[in-house]
């Protein structure tokens, strides 16, 4: 087989720096060595997150030219709206200017104190807002999600075991929706099969409970149904992803991934009276209902960058990238989680520093070990990020310590792939020197965006 190439050439660029390697210390240290601190232009391959930072197609640049900024039904609006429509079907169309957004409105207009909403694993922005209302975010995931190691398809899946304990445990009216997250971000960008939701719509029906899907990757799980489950190798993946929507009442989605936007949101039901509260609160808190706290020409991008994460070869391109630096990791006996994920590659900072006890954050260590070595920016998801503390303010560490690489759609060729290998590689061969960090300032809540560290 030949190389699978970028389906795209580069027709504008943007210069990254590298700076010295003492250039990078002075950098980090003067960050706290927190790499939420540090200035994005001091970073040369920035994998923090996935969200947003993609590059647009020329389609979509021209496409803002021709945009109407129009205040009521604009005409972006109409464009914004058939395109939703044509991948979801869904009667009640609402832009947002992000996910969570949408999540916060539907929490807020469905939800009250004591409900429970189940999901294979919440985003943690979705679990605040359930949280937020008083309601209680409950993770049913599949056991084989919890395996880091095993090799199996559909990852993301949720246990419907779970899901039937937790409804005759709470009540089906203490559920006033279920939730689905494609692809499974919290757990690993790990994709959810169609045999799987269609389980879960049907324990629903069962109950009368709605099924809310957050959509947010809803491409990369439509291209994985595609090659990985039986009957949907010879369907387009607009046709995966509507027949995913199909078992749906509603969606939120943040058009920051697989809209391939650098902003936007939206939020779809078919339920009259969902979409009557709904639009209540959008008027309040984001904006008009034909562009909801977005820009014609945000409105005009998103509407083509949906099918442009649908485009099959795009998909391909993408999923290569992620596995060819899987398999390199492989080959060299760098831990990490098993298969690779739709949008990151997750390394386990466990065993990647096993001597760095799991209060002295290897997480952090793994992560500032690949800005010092090479400029690369990633994110811990280990004990700063989840860690909690028992009665006695003692802290407890979280029981994975992952370190994730997420990356930006349409930005980094098969070269900076290349770079990125080698980094791991040296860091990897010096492991023995990393050490541990510790905390010297947190804030109260969310400590991992600002809080300062010190090496141990
Ligand atoms: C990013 C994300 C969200 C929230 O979207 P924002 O646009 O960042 O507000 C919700 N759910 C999942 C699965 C996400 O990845």
């Amino acid at each position: 087989m030949r190389t699978i190439i970028e389906p795209f050439r580069i027709k504008m660029t943007e210069p990254i720096r590298q700076l010295s390697r003492s250039d990078r210390e002075n950098a980090l240290k003067k960050a706290h060595y927190n790499v939420f601190l540090l200035d994005a232009e001091d970073c040369c391959i920035d994998l923090l997150t996935d969200s947003g930072t993609g590059a647009m197609s020329t389609e979509q640049w021209a496409a803002m030219m021709v945009s109407d900024e129009s205040y009521a039904g604009s005409k972006s609006w109409k464009k914004f709206k058939a395109a939703v429509q044509e991948i979801t079907n869904m009667r009640h169309v609402f832009p947002t200017h992000q996910g969570r957004a949408a999540e916060s409105i539907l929490a807020e207009t469905r939800l009250k104190k004591g409900d429970v909403v189940p999901n294979n694993s919440h985003f943690d922005t979705t679990r605040a807002n359930v949280e937020y209302v008083g309601a209680r975010a409950v993770d049913l995931l599949g056991e084989d999600g919890f395996d880091l190691a095993r090799e199996t398809p559909f990852k993301g899946n949720m246990d419907i075991e779970k899901l039937e304990r937790c409804i005759a445990e709470n009540g089906a009216e203490k559920i006033p929706f279920c939730m689905m997250t494609v692809t499974n971000n919290t757990g690993g960008g790990q994709p959810v099969s169609m045999a799987n939701i269609r389980e879960v719509k049907n324990v629903l029906s069962n109950h009368g409970i709605p099924l809310v899907i957050d959509a947010c990757r809803y491409a990369e799980n439509a291209y994985f149904i595609h090659e990985r489950e039986a009957g949907y190798k010879e369907k387009p993946l607009l046709e995966i992803a509507r027949e995913m929507f199909s078992n749906a009442d509603a969606a939120t989605m943040s058009c920051k991934k697989d809209g391939l936007a650098n902003i936007g949101g939206f939020f779809v039901c078919n339920d009259d009276q969902w979409a009557n509260d709904f639009q209540n609160l959008l008027i309040l808190r984001e904006g008009f209902p034909t562009y909801g706290g977005l820009a014609g020409r945000d409105l005009e991008v998103i509407a083509i960058g949906l099918f442009e994460a649908l485009d099959y070869d795009y998909q391909v391109y993408r999923h290569a990238t992620v596995e060819y630096l899987g398999r390199k990791l492989q080959r060299l006996g760098i831990p990490f989680v098993r298969p690779v994920g739709g949008h990151a590659v997750f390394l386990d900072s466990k065993a990647f520093l096993p001597h760095v006890p799991p209060l002295h954050y290897p997480g952090i260590g793994l992560v500032n070990a690949l800005y010092l070595e090479g400029g690369v920016r990633s994110v811990e998801l280990g004990s700063v990020m989840f860690g909690r503390k028992d009665q006695d303010e003692k802290e407890i560490p979280a029981p994975l310590e992952l370190v994730r690489l997420a990356f930006p759609r349409r930005v980094y060729t098969q070269s900076h792939f290349d770079y990125l290998i080698e980094v791991i590689e040296e860091v990897w061969r010096n492991r023995k020197d990393i050490r541990g960090y510790r905390i010297t300032y947190q804030p109260q809540f969310l400590r991992h965006f600002t809080c300062h560290f010190e090496p141990v």
